[in-house]
């Protein structure tokens, strides 16, 4: 059985914790896609843990972890991440990595922000991990697969490549100094001697697993507005987040994919550059922003503040569909209970016409909200376990998102911890 989990929106919908309930009853859980640009928060008996890396299951002994062939691998920071999780009181987790994985250079990080410094204000919020370069490489054939690292002249031949290129525009372009090849490739051999006990074939690894019946969680990494070809382009990540590619970034059939789980929060958030449609800003932006998460909306790997808004059913309906959600998991519905009256964005008006359906990025970056106002319930919910404990308001506001939304929410959570969480 695969499952996958999901972001239904811009991200930083709390799948991290949702990954880590599910994670209890799964065998092996699977990033395949991105990089260390986003982070999972996930808070346990052992504390608090920002994941950007390492797949959530780390967190739990028994099960299999497996960075695929999709993720963009900075080695460094997985080593660091590796060594914090360890150095906290966490058993050695069972950690494999993908032999077709590509392997994040330090040019890709600086190019990404010479990049972002070049395009000044019309920059597009990128986190600044190396990750489109990274992909932008994949694509023109001259990244470097971690089974090269093993390979030395292979290595060698295919960095000169690279950085023929790479030196060229940091020249012509940025104006900034050479790489220096000789000192990168060394690097990356010691890179390679000290994961290479992790390193196999983890296609091969998943096959296997799925012919002995394990369960096996994919976890995904920002939210199906982030996606190049159905997001909001070119505001996008450079590796599809959907569960369909999920596929294809971890080496599983897509037709072992049974259930996907898409998260969305109570409300929107979202970090980076392009169209948010519900946004809020001033007193009204202050106090949902602070209010949010576990300790305010702050980027769990940059700290950067998070934009954030009222729920847009039109964005999730749509990044549901894109996702193939069979459920959906409301979470951060405890934000909510300070609020006398909840507006909900059911609809776009643009150019004199009201849109049911998430336009392309010229005609979203137009649109206005058209917001249906829900009454508050006024309540603290934190922690509540069960849906008919919560009070009347809220209930109607669950099954209105949930009737908007056209697919069913199964899951809530109702506070931080993995416990504050319930099925219905
Ligand atoms: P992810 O990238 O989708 O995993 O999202 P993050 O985990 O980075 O962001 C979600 C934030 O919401 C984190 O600060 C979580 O600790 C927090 N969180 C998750 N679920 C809930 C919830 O139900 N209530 C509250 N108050 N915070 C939550």
């Amino acid at each position: 059985m695969v499952r996958a989990i999901v972001g239904a929106n811009w991200g930083d919908e709390g799948k991290g914790k949702i990954t880590d309930v599910l994670a209890e009853d799964s065998d092996v859980v699977v990033r395949f896609q991105g990089g260390a640009n986003a982070g999972h928060t996930i808070i346990n008996d052992f504390g608090k843990f920002a994941l950007h890396l390492l797949p959530s299951g780390v967190l739990h002994q028994r099960i299999a972890n497996v960075i695929g062939p999709g993720v963009a691998l900075d080695i460094d920071k997985l080593l660091k991440e590796y060594d914090d999780v360890v150095g906290r009181g966490i058993p050695r987790p069972k950690l494999f990595i993908s032999d077709r994985a590509q392997v994040m250079m330090p040019y890709h990080v600086d190019f990404d922000r010479f990049e972002e410094e070049r395009l000044g204000k019309a920059s597009f919020g990128s986190t600044k991990s190396g990750i489109a370069p990274f992909y932008g490489d994949k694509y023109l054939k001259i990244g470097i697969q971690v089974c090269m690292l093993y390979d030395p002249p292979m290595l060698r031949e295919r960095l000169h490549g690279a950085i023929t290129q790479k030196n060229a525009i940091l020249e012509a372009l940025y104006h900034k100094p050479p790489i220096d090849e000789e000192a990168l490739y060394h690097k990356l051999l010691e890179q390679a001697e000290s994961i290479r006990p992790m390193v196999i074939d983890t296609t091969a690894y998943l096959h296997q697993a799925l012919a002995e019946q394990k369960s096996i969680l994919l976890e995904g990494q920002l939210g199906s507005l982030r996606d190049p070809d159905h997001g909001i382009y070119p505001f996008t990540t450079s590796a599809s987040p959907l569960a369909g590619y999920g596929a294809v970034g971890a080496g599983v059939p897509a037709s072992a994919i049974t259930n996907i789980y898409c998260v969305t929060k109570a409300y929107s958030s979202c970090v980076g550059a392009g169209p948010f449609t519900t946004e809020l800003f001033g007193d009204a932006a202050v106090e949902l922003r602070n209010r949010g998460g576990d300790a305010g909306e702050y980027g769990a790997t940059t700290g950067r503040p998070r934009r954030v808004g009222w729920f847009d059913a039109v964005a999730t309906r749509y990044g549901c569909m894109v996702q193939g959600a069979t459920e959906c998991v409301l979470t951060n519905l405890d934000v909510l209970g300070y609020l006398d009256e909840i507006p909900v964005c059911t609809a776009y008006e643009v150019e004199g016409r009201t849109i049911t359906d998430f336009p392309n990025t010229p005609t979203l970056m137009k649109c206005k909200p058209v917001y249906t106002k829900l009454p508050g319930w006024k309540a603290d919910v934190r922690g509540v376990t069960s849906f008919d404990a919560l009070p009347p308001n809220c209930r109607s506001y669950v099954d209105f998102l949930q009737k908007q939304v056209g697919v069913p929410i199964r899951m809530i959570s109702t506070g931080p911890k993995r416990c504050e969480t319930f099925r219905r």
